[in-house]
């Protein structure tokens, strides 16, 4: 068994194991994601009470196990309840973006500024609403914290500076912007407006907290929620599994 450690970390998900033990996988601010055993959890009602729950911020003091995939949890502190996150819209969008970050983060390698965002979209979640404009900006950083940085000035092609007033176009297949006359030599592409091409350097810039005040006309938020559907889906291992839920609470 290695040395004790701890850190900071957002519970990402928790399924029970065993008799009595839980299988916990949290994003820890200096390790990355990690899965971890709390043994005795579903008994024990101090080492880890009230903090195995999805959203919950807590301290996790626990220990790496050579050559085991799993860390060992010895413990956690309580920093912050989710409770807000009870309300069952909340719920499905923090699930949302939970999901998205568990599917776009690798075990064990430190994505501090992921921990941030995280952390902060979660706490914004709690004092408002998830305007379009707020998933959109979490979407976008997600994917430039993950190296999957969508190019937004430049034509990936012959990287000239994307001419403000004209359409380009996005290759679903490399997730690439192109200019308006590149783009005319590869098929398949969806059209971009410069309306939303401006939309999405604009919420690049904000993090999601600000930008969920940003009001994106009908259209343009149609169009920018369709383009990071497919940008994302090209990195996402699998479905997401909290659109369904939040699906049949806004229909
Ligand atoms: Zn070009």
């Amino acid at each position: 068994m290695g040395p004790p450690q701890s850190s900071r970390a957002l519970i990402l998900r928790t399924r029970a194991y065993g008799e009595s033990d839980r299988i916990v996988t949290f994003l820890a601010e200096d390790h990355g994601k990690l899965t971890g055993i709390a043994k005795g959890a579903r008994n024990s009602k101090r080492r880890f009470a009230n903090c195995l729950n999805p959203f919950t911020l807590v301290r996790v003091h626990f220990r790496q196990r050579r050559s085991a995939t799993l860390v060992f949890m010895d413990s956690c502190d309580l920093l912050r309840l989710p409770d807000t996150l009870a309300e069952p819209l909340k719920f499905a969008y923090g699930s949302y973006l939970v999901e998205l970050v568990d599917l776009l983060t690798v075990e064990a390698e430190p994505v501090p500024k992921t921990f941030d965002l995280l952390a902060n979209a979660l706490d914004a979640l709690r004092t408002g609403p998830a305007t379009p404009a707020f998933l959109r900006s979490f979407e976008l950083h997600l994917l430039a914290d993950a190296g999957f940085a969508p190019r937004l000035d430049g034509c990936d092609s012959c990287q000239e500076e994307l001419a403000a007033g004209t359409p380009c176009g996005f290759d679903a297949t490399t997730g690439a912007l192109l200019c308006s006359t590149c783009k005319t030599r590869r098929e398949n592409l969806v059209d971009v407006s410069e309306a939303v091409r401006a939309a999405l350097v604009r919420l690049i810039d904000l993090d999601p907290a600000a930008a969920r005040s940003l009001r994106l006309p009908g259209d343009v938020r149609g169009e920018t929620a369709d383009l990071l559907g497919r940008w994302l889906s090209l990195h996402l291992p699998r479905p997401l599994k909290s659109l369904g839920l939040i699906e049949s609470l806004t229909r």
